[in-house]
C-alpha cells in the first residue's frame, strides 16, 4: 500500500483536518500521479456538507487533479513516468454497459466511481480525492494535459472545464448564436470562456453588480444583474441556450423566460432542493430543458486538447491546503475569482 496524506472531513459539520491513509498497490493498468493542484468544486462543498443525502465519511474531496506521474503498471500503455497529467471526477465505471462502450462513463449504467464519496467497485474501498499528496488510477480515467498551459488553471478544466464545455457542444453553440451564463463562479465563468471561444454573443446573469467587470474581462459581450427584474424583462424570448450553473437553491423560471424560440436551458448547477418549473413557461417557444453531468473519457481528453489550442486555463486563486475552511467560507459568499486551487506542496 502506498502512504498518502490528505485533508478530510469526518462528518457534515465538522471542518476539514489532515489525515493520513493508504492507496492501493498499482493494478497492471493504473498510474500513480504526484498531486500538484487542486481544484475546489462547490460539489466539493455540497458532498462534504451532505447537502445531496448519503455522503461517506471520512471524505477526502477533490476531482480536479494536476500532477505528475511517478510510476506506471505493467500494462500501462498511455503515459510514462515524468508525464504531466489530469485526473476528473471519477476513477471508474462498469466498462460494459451502453454508455460505458461509448465512452459517456458518466452515465455508465451501474453508475461511475466517482474520485471521492464513492465505493470503488469492490464495493468495499471508499475511494478517495484529490486533496491529498498521491492519487492511483486506471489510465482510462487519466489524461495528458497539455504542456504549455498554467497547471495551476488546468486543474478545474477537469471538473468546472468539462461540466460546462460538454453541454455546449452537445447543443453544437456556434458563431452567432446568443447564449447567457447564470451564476459567475467556476463554472460560469468557464462555460463564458468556451461560449466565447466557440463564437456564440455571451451574456453574463449574475447577481453580483462587482462581477460586472470581470465578466466583460473574461470575454462576456454583456452583463445583466439577474435581481434585476426590469432588466431581466428586457432579455425575455432572446437566448438560444442559457446555461444555469447557480450552486443555491432558485426556480428555473427566470432563466426559461429568457429563451426563445427552440431555447434551451442547460442545467449544470446542483443546489439541494428541487426548482419550481412551470409549464406554461416551457411550452412556450417549445423550450427544453437539459441536464448534463461532467464530460466522458473521450470528450474530457478533446477539451483539454482544445484548451491547450485556443490557450483556456481556469482563472484561479492558489491556496495553501490550511485554508480550505476559509476557502469554503468564501465559496458560499460567493466570494471567489473564480476557482480556488490548492497547491498540494503545503503538505508534502
Ligand atoms: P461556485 O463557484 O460557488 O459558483 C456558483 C455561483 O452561483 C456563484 O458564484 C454565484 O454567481 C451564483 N449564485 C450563488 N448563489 C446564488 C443565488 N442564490 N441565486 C443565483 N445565483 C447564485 O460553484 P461551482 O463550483 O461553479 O458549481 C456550481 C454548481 O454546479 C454547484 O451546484 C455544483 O455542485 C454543480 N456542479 C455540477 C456538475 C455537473 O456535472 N453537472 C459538475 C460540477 C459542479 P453570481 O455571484 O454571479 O450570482
Ligand atoms: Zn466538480
Ligand atoms: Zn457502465
Amino acid at each position: 500500500m502506498i502512504p498518502v496524506k490528505g485533508y478530510a472531513a469526518s462528518d457534515p459539520t465538522a471542518p476539514l483536518a489532515p489525515f493520513s491513509f493508504e492507496r492501493r498497490d498499482l493494478r497492471e493498468y493504473d498510474v500513480l500521479v504526484d498531486i500538484l493542484f487542486s481544484g475546489v468544486c462547490h460539489s466539493d462543498l455540497h458532498q462534504v456538507r451532505d447537502e445531496w443525502g448519503g455522503s461517506l465519511y471520512p471524505m477526502v474531496p477533490g476531482h480536479e487533479i494536476v500532477g505528475k506521474v511517478t510510476r506506471v503498471g505493467t500494462e500501462v500503455k498511455k503515459f510514462k513516468v515524468g508525464d504531466t497529467v489530469g485526473v476528473g471526477v471519477m476513477v471508474d465505471s462498469c466498462r460494459e454497459c451502453k454508455p460505458c462502450t461509448e465512452f459517456m462513463e458518466q452515465y455508465c449504467a451501474e453508475g461511475m466511481t466517482g474520485t471521492y464519496n464513492n465505493f470503488e467497485r469492490d464495493k468495499i474501498t471508499l475511494a478517495q480525492g484529490g486533496y491529498s499528496t498521491q492519487i492511483v488510477c486506471d489510465e482510462r480515467w487519466v489524461y495528458h494535459v497539455p504542456d504549455k498551459l498554467n497547471l495551476a488553471g488546468v486543474a478545474p478544466l477537469l471538473c468546472a472545464g468539462i461540466t460546462t464545455y460538454s453541454p455546449l457542444k452537445f447543443v453544437n453553440v456556434k458563431a452567432g448564436d446568443k447564449v447567457a451564463v447564470a451564476g459567475l463562479g467556476g463554472l460560469g465563468h468557464m462555460a463564458v470562456k468556451f461560449a466565447v471561444a466557440m463564437g456564440a454573443e455571451v451574456t453574463m446573469l449574475s447577481t453580483s453588480p462587482s462581477k460586472a467587470k470581470d465578466a466583460k474581462q473574461l470575454g462576456a459581450h454583456h452583463f445583466v444583474l439577474s435581481t434585476d427584474e426590469a432588466a431581466m424583462k428586457l432579455h425575455q424570448d432572446h437566448f438560444d441556450v442559457v446555461v444555469d450553473t447557480v450552486s443555491a437553491n432558485h426556480d428555473y423560471e427566470i432563466y426559461l423566460r429568457l429563451l426563445d424560440l427552440h431555447g434551451k436551458l442547460l442545467v449544470v448547477g446542483l443546489p439541494k432542493e428541487e426548482p419550481h418549473v412551470n409549464p406554461f413557461e416551457l411550452i412556450k417557444n417549445r423550450r427544453s430543458i437539459i441536464g448534463s453531468m461532467i464530460g466522458g473519457t473521450v470528450e474530457t481528453q478533446a477539451m483539454l486538447n482544445y484548451c491547450g489550442e485556443k490557450n483556456i486555463v481556469a482563472d484561479v486563486e492558489v491556496i495553501p491546503m490550511q485554508k480550505i475552511n476559509e476557502a469554503y467560507d468564501r465559496l458560499l459568499k460567493s466570494d471567489v475569482k473564480y476557482r480556488f486551487v490548492i497547491d498540494m506542496s503545503s503538505i508534502k
